[in-house]
């Protein structure tokens, strides 16, 4: 059962989703399985880089630590609070950026803002009928787009990490 637009609930934050498609059930449960298990949470014991990101409308917080080594995310570590999107999407993060170099990373953060909406004259590159296919769990946020407000709690890790390698050198 979805709640008619006028009686959305004020606290976007809590929950998530009426939707009853198989596919929305799929997201689901790999969104709360990353809230439930967060991958690479902690702290590293000397970072390269870090950055700090907060969404004041959702109060949501984000630690962030890289190392860094020939140029490639050696190491990654997430520490934070927050509603159930932008924790697991934090941890989807971490995942997905182990190994890679600035220029891959800077081309998943362009997939992932075009998957949102946010960029929405990009081409994602998604394949719909191989759900996961291309960026993995991170696949599972695209649900959120229909959900404004909460497109800034799925954004927030991802713009915390470029924040955290704008400070580094090429
Ligand atoms: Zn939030």
């Amino acid at each position: 059962m979805r709640s008619s637009p006028g009686s959305a609930r004020p606290e976007t934050c809590s929950g998530w989703v009426d939707g009853s498609m198989a596919l929305e059930d799929l997201y689901r449960e790999v969104i709360l399985d990353h809230y439930r298990n967060p991958r690479n949470r902690g702290h590293l014991s000397s970072p390269d880089a870090t950055a700090q990101g907060v969404n004041p409308m959702c109060g949501d917080e984000i630690n962030l630590e890289l190392t860094l080594t020939d140029g490639s995310v050696s190491d990654v570590a997430i520490d934070g609070h927050g509603c159930s999107i932008s924790q697991s999407s934090a941890s989807m993060m971490t995942e997905a950026i182990k190994g890679k170099t600035r220029g891959q990373i800077e081309d998943l953060v362009a997939r992932f803002r075009a998957m949102m909406a946010i960029d929405p004259d990009t081409d994602p590159g998604l394949d719909p009928d191989r759900p996961g296919a291309v960026l993995g769990d991170i696949e599972a946020l695209q649900g959120v787009r229909q959900y404004p407000v909460r497109i800034k709690c799925a954004s927030l890790a991802w713009n915390t990490l470029l924040e955290a390698l704008s400070d580094q050198p090429d």
